[in-house]
């Protein structure tokens, strides 16, 4: 049986950050078990708690018969495979993978947190979930995300 997730792409580091999330979104297809069921457009986004170059942000919709920590394994591995290193929280990167929602389990482990703790807070998140999610919108938390700079761009395509 497989669940519908969402992941939450972001880049800020690199040449192409386009390209980036164009390959990430390939990769996600590539899964075993996986098929993107939707893709938002890309949107650009100001840096949230940190400096550097503003972001380019997506999110994609899963089908997956891969378990979370399986698919949070997965996203991971494509991380590394975008040369990203993890030096501290909100730090530049050149690619960030999260699990935002896993079908409507929520879990508090170490490793993985779920629905993703920072998720209703932050409108380079909401706002392309929102996109191809609108039943969602009850996940948005406080009016911050309001406030942060984001700008919807093209969309991003497979
Ligand atoms: P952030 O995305 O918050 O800036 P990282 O991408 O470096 O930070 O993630 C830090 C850790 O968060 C990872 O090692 C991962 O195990 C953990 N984590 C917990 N819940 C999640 C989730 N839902 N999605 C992705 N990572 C998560
Ligand atoms: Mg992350």
């Amino acid at each position: 049986m497989s669940s519908r997730a969402y992941v939450g792409l972001g880049a800020n580091l690199g040449a192409n950050l386009s390209a980036t999330l164009t390959q990430a979104a390939l990769r996600l297809a590539a899964l075993p078990g996986t098929q993107v069921a939707a893709l938002s457009s890309t949107w650009r986004s100001a840096p949230v708690d940190a400096g550097g170059p503003d972001f380019l942000n997506a999110v994609a919709a899963l089908d997956t018969t891969l378990a979370p920590l399986e698919l949070l394994d997965a996203l991971q591995a494509i991380e590394l495979a975008h040369g990203r290193e993890r030096s501290y929280r909100n730090a530049p990167r050149t690619l960030d993978l999260d699990l935002l929602l896993y079908g409507e389990l929520t879990l508090d482990t170490p490793r993985l947190t779920l629905p993703h703790p920072r998720l209703g807070e932050r409108a380079f998140v909401l706002l392309p979930l929102l996109e191809i999610a609108p039943e969602l919108g009850h996940l948005a938390v406080g009016e911050d995300w309001q406030a942060q700079r984001i700008e919807r761009l093209a969309p991003l395509s497979l």
